[in-house]
């Protein structure tokens, strides 16, 4: 093991003189582990490399963006080619009709498409839709989901400069209850323009929880008795269990839905989906921005939802990710830990039991970025049809190496944030 992190300390001294806290938002190694690269050098497949050099299998893919690999190759070409002929012009490229017909034709409630660039951009622009169509202003929200940064929805305990006015109609309920759904509906009676669902419970520093049918269908009946739109948050999700929206899988259809992160394998593009119904609310708002129709996000993001509809990347992903989740399980058993893996094994959160302060989580995916293997203690994690068997196989010995280690010093742990 000769790892260090000598350049990355020097990277971060330099940035603390001219970035705001030496860097922020989700990419923010701040409250990660001490020794977690908070730069990167390059990506290809599904390794990374920092600035002194250290090679990693990647375990978070950017977050998502990285669905089939860095650096694809067939999704670059489209890029590069794209950009020859020009990328922000003074409208759009007819590029951005062939992703539209494309995303929709893969998207069964889906019959128009509109791109923007975040996954904040997408939601918000549901958020208007769905106010525009229905002319009510209450969003119902899971407590603690997360739809993205702007003042409506940036998680509470981030929300240093914006205003009570701003989440003053968002009203939250509690993901797969139900019954706090009904009873939120009840409260706001003909005020109710949509219900935000995220394809399963992924909050942070909590276990993941799948969806229950129940809640998936009632959600769906609620907003049609009440006459609310149901929006599917697949920002983080989509592409990952379905060539489809993610709720597809529990038979249930949403009004619109929100894209993000990697249809386009990692460039910047968003976008929202929408049902017919909605088309005439979709096209009398105003919502816009610059670099919103650049087209070479648009070609990547044809060539992937290309590989997408055409390739077994699913399934190749879905494989990789049980052989993980079977190993480590095995690991974890074998030197006597409470491994908690939860969520689609594709985007797996791993906490310890008995670990309320991430004591173990910390030291344990230190021991295996050390080793060459980045994980993420508190936020789940992603797989791409980019790690092959051999990667899983090499990330075991790593987190074997990682629990042997652990075991060694379990009493003299220190709590994560002390
Ligand atoms: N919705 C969900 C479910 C997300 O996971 C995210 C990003 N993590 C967003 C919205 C916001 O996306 P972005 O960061 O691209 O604005």
């Amino acid at each position: 093991m000769n790892w260090s992190n000598t350049q990355d300390k020097l990277l971060r001294e330099r940035a603390r003189q001219v970035i705001p806290g030496g860097m922020y938002g989700h990419l923010s190694t701040s409250l990660l582990p001490a020794d977690y690269p908070q730069y990167f050098q390059r990506g290809e497949g599904a390794r990374l490399w920092d600035y002194d050099g250290n090679e990693y299998i990647d375990y978070l893919c950017a977050y998502g963006p990285n669905l089939l690999g860095y650096r694809h190759p067939e999704i670059e070409a489209a890029v590069l080619a794209q950009l020859a002929q020009g990328d922000v012009l003074t409208g759009p490229s007819a590029v951005m009709i062939e992703a539209a017909e494309l995303f929709v034709s893969l998207v069964s409630h889906a019959e128009w498409a509109m791109f923007c660039k975040n996954g904040t951009d997408a939601t918000t622009m549901a958020m208007v839709i769905a106010r525009a169509h229905t002319d009510r202003r209450v969003i119902l929200a899971a407590q603690n989901a997360y739809h993205g940064a702007d003042p409506w929805c940036v998680p509470a305990a981030f929300s240093k400069g914006t205003l009570p006015e701003d989440r003053a109609s968002i009203v939250y309920y509690d993901y797969n209850d139900e019954e706090s759904l009904a009873a939120a509906f009840d409260e706001h009676r003909g005020q109710v323009a949509a219900v935000f669902a995220t394809p399963f419970r992924h909050d942070t520093f909590v276990d993941q929880e799948d969806p229950n049918q129940a809640y998936a269908q009632a959600a769906r009946r609620l907003c049609d008795e009440h006459g609310a739109l149901l929006v599917v948050d697949d920002v983080r999700a989509g592409f990952r269990l379905a060539r489809d929206c993610s709720w597809s899988t529990l038979n249930v259809e949403p009004d619109l839905s929100c894209w993000g992160k990697c249809f386009a394998n990692g460039h910047p593009i968003s976008a929202v989906l929408g049902a017919e119904h909605l088309r005439k609310a979709a096209s009398s708002i105003f919502t816009t921005g610059s670099f919103w129709f650049a087209a070479a996000p648009m070609a990547a993001a044809v060539a992937t939802l290309k590989i997408i509809r055409d390739s077994d990347y699913l399934e190749r992903i879905v494989a990789v990710s049980q052989q993980l989740r079977t190993g480590l399980a095995e690991q974890a058993g074998t030197h006597g830990f409470g491994l908690k893996q939860t969520g689609p094994a594709q985007m797996p959160l791993m906490l310890f039991e008995d670990d309320a302060d991430f004591r173990i989580a910390y030291a344990w995916m230190t021991e295996a970025v050390k080793r060459g293997v980045y994980l993420h203690p508190y936020h789940n994690m992603f797989l791409s049809a980019a790690h092959t068997e051999q990667d899983i196989v090499k990330t075991l010995e790593v987190t074997d190496a990682a629990f042997e280690a652990v075991k060694k010093r379990i009493d003299s742990l220190p709590p994560a944030w002390a």
